[in-house]
């Protein structure tokens, strides 16, 4: 019969801490292509706030045009080189450009962002106690002489080449992580990616899978750069923002490899892409660039272990998806 209990009187500590129960997550590199569908993902859960920080080198506002104006995102126009006073939960690293056209603009640049940009990051995951994640890449395999990879190879990577600013900026970033984890007891996670693609990829950025398909569409050769025997194994992008994802919310520090198994010559890739896109075509042989890995494939054993996570889309359905895209930016009806 009506026990008249008054409420508990909330204290203000409580109070605080329920309106917290929204996590804040920082997205750097958030504008460009791997970090706007991350955003995308985040975003559908409503107890997450979005703070993204680009400097929009290489990313775009237009990449997140659905958000802004949205009142769980921020988008904040930010260099990580310099440092950011934001009070999050979680960081997802990603600034820092990820085409060799790109990264190898303005090395100096490039090896600041991941040297500074990364330092910054775990300087304010310090002071704020946030968990950090890194996106780290295959590269810091270099030209490797296992096969497949596996986080436990330590790598062959060429420290003064015209590569090094980002594979070896990122293997510095790397080291980075781990001291702020051993030194200061940050929670650090490093997800090695292998080559991604899909929707929002920069046209023009040089990467294989974006120069095939624009090439495609527009009537043009295919160049394979010589000898179009090196491999590549290309994951679509839904599934490494999953285990990105899978990645920072399990309890794993890393390094672990995200990426697609399933490893094609450059030469096969052209074929895929003519047969899918557009038979008519030629494939022409061009000169590669300097110190380009012959072969690469992600061992991903840990990451069906430790994060229950493996990829779900076959190159051959993922381009399909890529190419709606890119004929919507390029202007290429279907035919
Ligand atoms: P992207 O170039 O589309 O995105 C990078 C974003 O970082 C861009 O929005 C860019 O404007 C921003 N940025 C660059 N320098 C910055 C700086 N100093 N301050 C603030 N913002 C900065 O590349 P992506 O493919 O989305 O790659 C995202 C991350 O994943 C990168 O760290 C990259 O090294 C890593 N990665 C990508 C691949 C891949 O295949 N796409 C493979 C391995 C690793
Ligand atoms: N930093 C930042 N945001 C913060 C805290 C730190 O950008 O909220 C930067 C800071 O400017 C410094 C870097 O992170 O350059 C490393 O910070 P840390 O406290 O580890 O080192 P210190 O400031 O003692 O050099
Ligand atoms: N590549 C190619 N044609 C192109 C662009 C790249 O054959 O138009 C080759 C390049 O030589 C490399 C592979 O595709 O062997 C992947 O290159 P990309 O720049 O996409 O990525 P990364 O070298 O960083 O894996």
């Amino acid at each position: 019969n009506g026990s008249t209990k008054p409420p508990p009187t909330p204290s203000p500590l409580r109070n605080a801490k329920f309106f917290q129960a929204n996590m804040r997550i920082l997205v750097t590199g958030g504008a460009g292509f791997i970090g706007s569908h991350l955003v995308d993902r985040l975003m559908e859960n409503e107890k997450n706030e979005v703070i993204v920080a680009d400097n929009y080198f290489t990313g775009s506002k237009d990449n997140l045009k659905k958000w802004i104006g949205h009142p769980r995102f921020e988008l904040i126009r930010h260099d990580v080189t310099e440092p950011l006073l934001v009070e999050v939960d979680q960081i997802y690293h990603l600034a820092c450009p990820a085409s060799p056209i790109f990264y190898k603009y303005n090395p100096v640049k490039t090896i600041k962002t991941n040297v500074i940009g990364t330092l910054n990051m775990l300087g304010l995951a310090k002071r704020v106690g946030a968990r950090i994640l890194l996106t780290s890449t295959s590269e810091v395999y270099g030209d490797p002489l296992v096969h497949p990879q596996n986080e436990s190879y330590w790598g062959n990577v060429n420290p003064i080449g015209v590569r090094s600013c980002y594979d070896e900026g990122k293997r510095v970033a790397e080291t980075l992580m781990f001291d702020y984890h051993r030194q200061h007891g940050i929670e650090i996670r490093i997800a090695r990616i292998f080559n991604t693609y899909g929707p929002r990829m920069n046209i023009d950025d040089g990467r294989v899978v974006s120069n095939f398909i624009a090439q495609a569409l527009r009537g043009e050769s295919l160049t394979v750069q010589s000898p179009g025997t090196q491999t590549r194994s290309f994951c679509y992008v839904s599934d490494m923002v999953d285990g990105l994802i899978r990645l920072m919310e399990g309890e794993n520090t890393g390094p672990i490899n995200i990426g697609n198994p399933g490893e094609f010559t450059m030469l096969e890739l052209a074929e895929t892409v003519k047969e899918l896109i557009n038979p008519s075509v030629e494939i022409i042989m061009v000169e590669n660039t300097p110190d380009d890995p012959r072969q690469r494939k992600p061992d991903i054993t840990k990451a069906k272990e430790l994060l229950g996570w493996e990829p779900k889309i076959k190159l051959r359905d993922g381009l399909p998806l890529m190419e709606d895209d890119f004929r919507t930016r390029l202007g290429v009806p279907k035919k």
